[in-house]
């Protein structure tokens, strides 16, 4: 087990039954374990010339904010409706249930800026996809993905390309 890892606290039955819950907050509130996950999460882009880091409200907000200071790169917030003013990009995907959609600033990135996505969990994938179409919309340079947690059984790693890094630092 990761040093972190065991600072993530699994909530059975939220916030309905049959799903569990990965709360990140307790990893969150200890010092060095914050530290030494953040550390991981930037190794793997070490070298990458990573220049934009992109991060999906609103946990993402929280890794990706440190990760981009990290890796000396900027912060762009991928955000829910009706946060950001005019213009904006934005992106629609669906849920289980409706859809949602993110939304940019439309001069948020430049043309070729070397991006990375971050989020805390991938599930079932339909998040990052949206970010990473919204990224393409904004024309960056798509550089890869960086998750806390992936959830292997609902395969969301089946919606990223191939050829495109992805990467997980805890599967579950
Ligand atoms: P996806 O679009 O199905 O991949 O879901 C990913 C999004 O749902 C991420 O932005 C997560 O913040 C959130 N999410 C899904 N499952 C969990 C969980 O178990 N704990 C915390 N967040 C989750």
């Amino acid at each position: 087990m990761s040093s972190f890892e065991s600072l993530i606290r699994s909530v059975p039955d939220f916030p309905k039954p049959g799903v569990v819950f990965r709360d990140i907050t307790p990893l969150l509130a200890d010092a060095g374990g914050f530290a030494r996950c953040i550390d991981a999460l930037a190794e793997p882009w070490q070298g990458s010339q990573v220049q934009a880091v992109c991060g999906i409200e609103s946990r993402g907000f929280i890794f990706g904010a440190a990760l981009a200071q990290k890796l000396h790169a900027g912060f762009v917030p991928l955000r829910k409706p009706g946060k950001l003013p005019p213009p904006l990009v934005e992106v629609d995907y669906q849920l289980e249930y409706g859809i949602d959609r993110l939304q940019a600033r439309s001069d948020a990135l430049k043309p070729g800026e070397r991006t990375l996505i971050v989020d805390d969990v991938l599930a079932t994938g339909g998040t990052l996809a949206a970010a990473r179409e919204l990224v393409g919309r904004l024309g960056a340079e798509l550089v890869g993905a960086s998750v806390l947690i992936e959830l292997d059984a609902l395969q969301g790693r089946t919606r990223w390309p191939g050829g495109l890094r992805l990467h997980s630092l805890l599967h579950y």
